[in-house]
């Protein structure tokens, strides 16, 4: 057996982590390929390296005084050296680095480092041997990751090393610069290199036990999901959800690998699997909730709408040729409503209302803004009577106004708008129908 380990940035933030961290990595020799993420933060108020790196390559590439800064950073990594008892200088390392800076070798570059360095002090520390993800993670001329050549390399690489700590969120172009995946990329590195080796296990070590039920900013102290899959996550994540990188899930899936979310600062908890497929009912009915606020309604009504051929796609139309995306097109008989961003939505509105106008002649448009929409998402709930029935009944007693109702044809989710302030109420008061009370 073969398992992936990736560790979050507030799991290696301090000395302090770096020791929880080979814990767990020493209690499994199954737990083989390491992959690191840069120091975090250590309290909330404290600064990510990545954070920091990016401040100081705007700084010195802009020929502004960057030392302090650099400081800062050398600090954060030689008190983790210092503390751990290491033997081992980055001095070298940093020059190299400041060099590049100086000489604008790209933000990408600077991003990488936190990495970098992360990966040499574990590797030291654990005894590991240490792989540049440059010489084994690629992207393509036009910036887009290089699956198929990055597959082939990592399984060559790790074929012959039996343990090894691979630094996350960075690989390199094709004319040897280095790119980086978006904030939180990490996780995708994790995800490749698992792929690869046709792990048997991907863990995701964090610092919560797993994906919550219900954002912990709204219900108090959230249930922990135990399995969920895929497509579930997905949807979780779409709606506001964030535990994963949203493209961490693809080069697993693949091969289908399970990913388990786990907690750096409680080993002993689960923590949440998350699966192509399972026959595992949700505890719940449920299997979680999430939500986001500000969205427009845009309904247009019109006699005879029905049988005019061709009338949703003249709206929807003028939505596209001002580069807006639809979340949602609820429907009545003679009346259409159109969701979308708020943000995006006000910036062309005027543009979008004339055109609907202009093409479709309707009788009214109603515009509506300031609208949640709630995801209630669970495999189980295709096969288990009334859960749109308990839904609304929790928020008819919160008195939650229901404005808008969408079950997708998956039955894999029930979407319900409501007045933006009415959207922790809502999400509180259904939580509380699947979980607290359990009805
Ligand atoms: N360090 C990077 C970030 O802060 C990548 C990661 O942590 O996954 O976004």
């Amino acid at each position: 057996m073969i398992k992936v380990v990736k560790f979050g940035g507030s799991s290696l933030a301090s000395a302090e982590q770096f020791k929880k961290v080979a814990n767990i990595i020493k209690a499994e020799k199954e737990r083989r390929y390491i992959i690191p993420s840069a120091p975090g933060k250590r309290y909330s108020a404290d600064i990510k390296v990545t954070d920091m790196l990016y401040e100081c390559y705007g700084l010195a590439s802009k020929g502004k005084d960057y030392k302090q800064s650099m400081e800062n950073i050398k600090t954060r990594y030689n008190e983790i050296i210092s503390e751990l008892g290491l033997d081992l200088s980055l001095e070298n390392e940093f020059k190299i680095i400041e060099a590049g800076f100086v000489g604008r070798s790209g933000r990408d570059y600077a991003a990488s480092r936190g990495e970098y360095l992360n990966g040499i002090v574990l590797a030291t520390y654990l005894g590991y041997e240490f792989i540049d993800s440059a010489e084994v993670i690629f992207f393509d001329d036009y910036g887009n990751f290089d699956a198929e050549r990055t597959n082939t390399a990592v399984a060559e690489k790790l074929s012959g090393i039996e343990y090894a700590v691979i630094p996350g969120f960075y690989g390199s172009m094709p004319n040897d610069t280095i790119k980086t995946f978006s904030r939180g990329g990490s996780d995708i590195t994790g995800s490749i290199v698992a792929r690869a080796i046709k792990a048997d296990l991907y863990e995701n070590w964090t610092d919560v036990s797993g994906v919550l039920v219900a954002d912990p900013r709204i219900v108090d102290n959230p249930a922990v999901i135990n399995t969920i899959t895929y497509k579930e996550l997905r949807e979780l994540s779409y709606m506001g959800a964030s535990v994963l990188h949203e493209d961490a899930i693809f080069p697993v899936r693949k091969e289908g690998i399970p990913i388990n979310i786990r907690n750096t600062n409680a080993p002993e908890d689960e923590g949440t699997m998350i699966v192509e497929s399972t026959s595992k009912k949700s505890e719940y009915t449920i299997t979680g909730i999430a939500g986001k606020r500000g969205f427009t309604t845009v309904s247009i009504e019109k006699d005879m709408m029905n049988s005019e051929l061709g009338f949703c796609r003249k709206v929807l139309e003028e939505f596209e040729k001002q580069g807006i995306s639809i979340e949602h097109m609820p429907s009545g008989i003679d009346t259409m409503s159109v969701f979308v961003s708020q943000e995006d939505f006000v910036k062309k509105e005027q543009e979008v209302l004339a055109g609907i106008h202009r093409n479709t002649h309707p009788d009214t448009i109603d515009i509506e803004s300031d609208i949640a929409l709630i995801a209630i998402v669970g495999r189980g709930m295709k096969s288990t009577r009334g859960t749109a029935g308990r839904i609304f009944s929790a928020l008819a007693h919160a008195r939650v106004n229901v404005r808008m109702i969408d079950q997708g044809s998956s039955e894999l989710n029930i979407i319900v708008g409501v007045d933006d302030c009415d959207f922790e109420k809502a999400i509180q008061a259904i939580y509380d129908i699947f979980v607290t009370i359990q009805l």
